[in-house]
């Protein structure tokens, strides 16, 4: 089982995960986070591979991928 675990706080809404997911299981969402953002969201959960490149490539450690 694939978990992806996203840290609202963290995240400032840059899309760069979104851009890198070679699946396209990430999106902005709507919701807002404390500082004004809008949060990315794990969208498309039958997608996701496990691959961790977004946890690589967020540059605010905003996203860790689990797998067992
Ligand atoms: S790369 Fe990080 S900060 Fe940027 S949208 Fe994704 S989770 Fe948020
Ligand atoms: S682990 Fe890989 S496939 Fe899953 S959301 Fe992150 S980049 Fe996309």
């Amino acid at each position: 089982m694939i978990t992806v675990k996203i840290d609202d706080e963290r995240c400032k809404g840059c899309s760069l995960c979104v851009e890198f997911c070679p699946k396209g299981a990430l999106s902005i969402s709507d919701r807002l986070n404390m500082k004004g953002y809008f949060v990315v969201s794990f969208a498309d959960e039958k997608e996701c591979t496990g691959c961790a490149t977004c946890a690589l490539i967020c540059p605010d450690v905003a996203i860790e991928v689990f797998k067992n």
